[in-house]
């Protein structure tokens, strides 16, 4: 069995074990984010993806509402245009991943690192704080950007 089906029947095995239906609509939406892993989508740009199959906007908000309950997605708001977008949550990390976010063209880079070990320790030390996750959204200038303004006479 190839890597893609493994994941997919991870993620199948999480939607089950929360005593929800698997249904080819959940699976079809599933695999758009399995199938474009750095993307975050909105419920507008999934419901264009699955024209073909006859989904409608109540499916697709109620699956990606779904998902998100029960920890496969995670909705994520970027600064730049404020608006809801669907992550894919890895199952095999423990933590959410970091976004860095440019300010100059929008691309949104994905840090699967969770660097904060050294943080969390002292948080859960110093104020008794059991960290269960974290959302961190880095806004900067990406390294094409930053060369270009560095070429400009
Ligand atoms: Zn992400
Ligand atoms: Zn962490
Ligand atoms: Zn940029």
């Amino acid at each position: 069995m190839d890597f893609a089906k493994i994941e997919l029947r991870q993620y199948l095995a999480k939607i089950k074990a929360n005593r929800a239906k698997i249904t080819p609509q959940r699976v079809e939406i599933l695999n758009i984010f399995l199938n474009n892993k750095n993307d975050h989508f909105t419920a507008e740009e999934i419901l264009v993806k699955l024209t073909s199959s006859k989904t409608g906007q109540a499916t697709v908000y109620r699956t990606l509402e779904l998902f998100c309950s029960i920890g496969i997605l995670k909705k994520v708001i970027f600064k730049n245009d404020e608006i809801s977008r669907y992550d894919l949550v890895d199952l095999n990390n423990r933590h959410f991943h970091h976004h860095l976010v440019c300010s100059n063209c929008g691309k949104v880079i994905e840090i699967q690192d969770d660097l904060l070990e050294i943080l969390e320790e002292k948080i859960e030390k110093e104020y008794q704080f059991k960290v269960s996750n974290h959302e961190l959204i880095f806004n900067g200038i990406c390294s094409e950007c930053k060369g270009s303004d560095i070429n400009e006479p």
